[in-house]
């Protein structure tokens, strides 16, 4: 945490209107259903975030289901599918997060770690633009994959190892700029964001992510989705949200520790959570407000309009050399081949070539103008 000014994704807020899907058992409104309230939509639509409210339990958040933009994102890529699986992974829990940006500005995840997969990036530019890629040591996976029990779940922990997640938000002006840092502990991205709200915000969180790869008959290439449900106990009274108790350092490895003495209302929306399948989160026939609605009609959910998530990359000539001119020219000579300077996208695998005299001009008029 560089601490250089308040999280903005920590923001409490109480979310105004919103259309209730169901008003019915709510002990903290009025017990009739309001004429606002209707059904849960039935139709499962990709590539959106619903966010919403949860009144009863003083919860909010958010849920997003990825299909062609996530697809899009991979298909850039050619990665081993557990490779895939992972980023798919990270891209949903980017989106969760980085869609809670109102105003432009980009929200990037990045992992470094010890694993076979070393490195991760997804950069989400508010308010829904997505890319994102890997890193990943071939050997080291397949060696980790053959030495796994036959039917063995997808780990993402054991994938990743050790190392740190980094959440940075830049709304583009310096000054604006965030980053927070969790440490991460081969248990994956989904206890990392645990870890990284209870440590560093003292907002209770809770995530789930899922991907699936989809095949299809015929031959034909397969294509990934991917769902994420995050929620968040923020109660409008003060005082509910206690501090964390401080790890007891003496309790054996591997001991379950209560995270504190928690809030009726959390405790029931945990155990709701724990309830979540994966194949909820990435059922292409379950729509969003239906999930919402199997998990916590009893407690009035009011969902918000959604927001749409696209794969799209940002990267152009313009940008890429700028990037170059940045470079000293004893950097941008070592770049030099056949008198020409190719720059590969790491999102998109966009190709970018110039003529080196170009960036070596480029790059003097910059220097004079920073000069003068
Ligand atoms: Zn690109």
């Amino acid at each position: 945490m560089d601490g250089l000014r308040a999280d903005p994704l920590a923001r409490p807020s109480h979310i105004p209107g919103g259309a209730p899907i169901w008003a019915g058992d709510m002990t903290t409104h009025s017990a009739s259903p309001s004429p606002a309230s209707r059904g849960p939509d039935p139709r499962a639509v990709d590539d959106r975030v619903t966010p919403f409210h949860i009144d009863g339990l003083d919860v909010r958040g958010r849920v997003v289901r990825l299909g062609t933009s996530l697809d899009a994102v991979l298909a850039h890529h050619d990665y081993p599918a557990a490779v895939k699986r992972l980023l798919g992974e990270a891209v949903a829990l980017t989106v969760l997060l980085g869609s809670t940006l109102k105003i432009q500005g980009r929200f990037i995840l990045q992992t470094r770690t010890d694993g076979p997969v070393d490195l991760l990036v997804v950069d989400f530019a508010a308010p829904q633009d997505v890319r994102a890629y890997a890193r990943f040591d071939l050997e080291r996976l397949e060696a980790m994959q053959a030495a796994l029990p036959a039917g063995a779940g997808f780990d993402s922990g054991a994938l990743l190892g050790h190392g740190h997640l980094a959440m940075t938000i830049d709304q583009g002006l310096s000054v604006n700029r965030y980053q927070g840092v969790v440490a991460l502990a081969g248990e994956g991205l989904e206890a990392a964001a645990h870890q990284y709200f209870t440590q560093s915000e003292q907002i209770p969180t809770r995530v789930r992510l899922a991907v699936a790869e989809e095949m299809h008959p015929g031959g034909a290439p397969s294509s990934w989705r991917a769902g994420g449900l995050m929620v968040q106990f923020l109660p409008t009274e003060g005082g509910r949200v206690r501090p964390v108790d401080l790890h007891p350092g003496d309790a054996p490895e591997g001991t379950d520790l209560p995270e504190t003495d928690e809030d009726d209302a959390w405790v029931e929306t945990l155990s709701i959570m724990g309830t979540v399948e994966d194949v909820e989160l990435v059922d292409a026939d379950l729509s969003s407000e239906r999930l919402l609605f199997r998990l916590f009609h009893e407690r009035g959910v009011r969902v918000f309009d959604t927001e749409a998530v696209v794969a799209k990359c940002s990267c152009s000539r313009e940008r890429v050399m700028n990037v170059l001119s940045s470079f000293t020219a004893e950097e941008r000579g070592s770049l030099v081949e056949d008198g020409k300077i190719g720059v590969t996208c790491e999102f998109c695998g966009r190709t970018y070539d110039f003529k080196a005299e170009e960036v070596v001009e480029a790059g003097a008029a910059d220097e004079s103008a920073a000069q003068g």
